[in-house]
C-alpha cells in the first residue's frame, strides 16, 4: 500500500473513532481528505494547526425536539437539527432540509461541504447545515406553517446575520422559508437578514431560486469551453425535477442544448427529441406550484416516455447532471453512462455520484464538477441577497445573473489554477478541495490556536 493510502486511512480511522457510524459524513471528509492530507503534510502552517483534523469535526451540532399539532389536533413529535461546521471566513452558511429520514451524518456531510464550497465562491460565509426528520409530503399548508414555527422556536436563538445565515433545501422552498422568517422576526423582535431564499416582497432577491440550475450551467458552459465545445447541441441528461434540476434543464435548453431527461423518486421522464421551453414552463408552473407530478406529464401533453422506476443514466447522453440527492448515481450507472460515451458530468445536487463512480469517470477519462464547485451558484446568490439587504439596496435581475456568471465562472478559473493533470485535462474534484480548503485553512492559521 502507498504512503498516502496509508496515511489516509489512518485519518478516516480517526474520523470515525470521532464520529461512529455516521457513513455519509465519512464518505464526504475522504473524498476531501484523499487531496487534502499531502498539502497539510507539505504545509508546516497547516501541519502544526491541525486543519483537517478541525475540518473534521464540526464546531457544533445543536440538536432539538420540535412539538407541534397537526390538522386533527394530535401532537406530533419531530427532531431537529443545525450543524455549524467552521465560520473561519464567514458566519455560518447552508440550507436546511426537511427528509423523513435526514441523519445527522447527513447534515454533517453537507455542512463539510458547505465550507468548502462557500469559501470557493469568493464571498465571506462560512460553512453550516440543518434539518428536521419531518415528512412534508400530505402535510397542509397550515401544518407545514406550525411545524416551520416550531422549528424556529428553538433555532432562532443560534442564528442571525452575524452568526449563522440558514436557506433552504430539500423540501424548504420559498414558502418555507416565509414561515421560517415570519417566526424568526417575532421571536427575535427585529427584521435582520437572518435567513436567504425570501420572498421578493420581504428583502428575497431575484434570481435564488433559479441560481442553483442557473449557476450548474455556467460551470459547465465554462468546463465545455476549455475543451473547445459549445453548449449548443450537446446532450444533456438531468436527474431530478425540484428547482435545480428544471433550472438547469431551462437555462441548458435557453441556450440550444438539447435535454433528453427529467426524473423523480418513481421514475424517469425520456423526450429524445428534447424538452422544448413549453414543456420546462408547464413542468415548473404545475409540478413545483400546482402539486402535479413528472409523470403527469406525459399523459397530459401527450409527449415523453415515462418509465416507472428507472433512472437516466442509461441513456445515450454526452453530458449527465446528478440534481436529485446524494449517492443517487453508483458504480454501474456511472458505466452505463461511459459505455455510451458520456464526456462530462457535473453535479447540481451535493454528492449525488458515489465514490465508485467517481472513480470510474476519472478512469475513463471524463470530466467531472463535483457540487461543490457546480453547484455553489445557489449559495452564491444568497451571499448577493444578503448584500443586498445590508445596503437597503435591491438590484435587477440581469445584474445578478452577470454576477452569478461571473463567480461560476471565477470558481472554475480558481480550480483550473489548482489542478492539471499530465494529459492537460482538469482534476475538478481535487482542484475544489485543494482551492476552497486553502482559503479555509489560511483563515484559521492567522486566528490562532483555539
Ligand atoms: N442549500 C443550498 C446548497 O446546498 C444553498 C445554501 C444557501 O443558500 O445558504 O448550497
Amino acid at each position: 500500500m502507498a504512503d498516502r493510502d496509508r496515511d489516509l486511512d489512518r485519518f478516516m480511522d480517526w474520523v470515525k473513532e470521532k464520529s461512529p457510524g455516521e457513513q455519509t459524513f465519512h464518505q464526504a471528509v475522504r473524498d476531501a481528505a484523499r487531496d487534502l492530507l499531502p498539502l497539510q503534510a507539505e504545509n508546516e502552517a497547516y501541519a502544526r494547526a491541525r486543519i483537517l483534523e478541525r475540518l473534521g469535526i464540526p464546531d457544533r451540532v445543536i440538536g432539538f425536539r420540535i412539538v407541534w399539532q397537526d390538522d386533527d389536533g394530535r401532537t406530533q413529535v419531530n427532531r431537529g437539527w443545525r450543524v455549524q461546521h467552521c465560520n473561519a471566513i464567514g458566519p455560518y452558511k447552508g440550507g436546511i432540509r426537511f427528509r423523513p429520514d435526514v441523519t445527522v451524518s447527513d447534515l454533517k456531510f453537507l455542512a463539510f461541504e458547505q465550507t468548502l464550497k462557500n469559501a470557493l465562491t469568493g464571498l465571506p460565509l462560512g460553512g453550516g447545515k440543518g434539518g428536521a426528520d419531518f415528512e412534508p409530503k400530505g402535510r397542509s399548508d397550515s401544518e407545514i406553517m406550525r411545524f416551520c414555527q416550531a422549528y424556529m422556536a428553538e433555532l432562532w436563538r443560534h442564528i442571525g446575520p452575524y452568526a449563522d445565515i440558514p436557506a433552504g433545501d430539500i423540501n424548504v422552498g420559498e414558502r418555507e422559508i416565509g414561515y421560517l422568517f415570519g417566526a424568526y422576526k417575532k421571536l427575535a423582535g427585529e427584521f435582520e437578514a437572518s435567513l436567504t431564499g425570501k420572498g421578493l416582497s420581504y428583502g428575497g432577491s431575484p434570481l435564488r431560486t433559479e441560481a442553483t440550475g442557473y449557476g450548474l450551467i455556467y460551470f459547465l458552459e465554462a468546463m465545455l469551453q476549455r475543451q473547445g465545445r459549445a453548449l449548443k447541441d450537446q446532450r444533456i441528461a438531468i436527474s431530478g425535477a425540484g428547482d435545480v434540476a428544471l433550472h438547469a434543464a431551462e437555462k441548458a435548453v435557453e441556450s440550444g442544448a438539447c435535454v433528453i431527461s427529467l426524473s423523480n423518486s418513481t421514475g424517469r421522464l425520456h423526450i429524445d427529441s428534447g424538452y422544448t421551453r413549453e414543456d420546462i414552463a408547464w413542468l415548473k408552473t404545475r409540478t413545483l406550484a400546482d402539486g402535479k407530478r413528472l409523470e403527469d406529464f406525459a399523459r397530459d401533453c401527450g409527449r415523453g416516455d415515462w418509465t416507472d422506476g428507472a433512472d437516466p443514466w442509461d441513456l445515450a447522453c454526452d453530458v449527465a447532471l446528478p440534481c436529485a440527492t446524494e449517492n443517487e448515481l453508483d458504480g454501474e450507472a456511472a458505466r452505463a453512462l461511459i459505455g455510451n460515451a458520456v464526456s462530462v458530468v457535473a453535479e447540481g445536487a451535493n454528492m449525488p455520484c458515489t465514490p465508485e463512480a467517481v472513480d470510474r469517470f476519472h478512469q475513463a477519462g471524463v470530466l467531472f464538477g463535483p457540487g461543490k464547485a457546480a453547484n455553489a451558484g445557489g449559495v452564491a446568490v444568497s451571499g448577493l441577497e444578503l448584500q443586498q439587504n445590508v445596503q437597503r439596496e435591491p438590484r435587477e435581475r440581469e445584474r445578478l445573473d452577470a454576477a452569478l456568471k461571473e463567480i461560476m465562472c471565477d470558481i472554475h478559473e480558481t480550480i483550473c489554477g489548482h489542478r492539471e493533470t499530465q494529459a492537460g485535462r482538469i482534476d475538478y474534484a481535487a482542484g475544489a478541495n485543494i482551492a476552497g480548503f486553502r482559503k479555509v485553512a489560511d483563515a484559521l492559521v492567522a486566528q490562532g490556536i483555539l
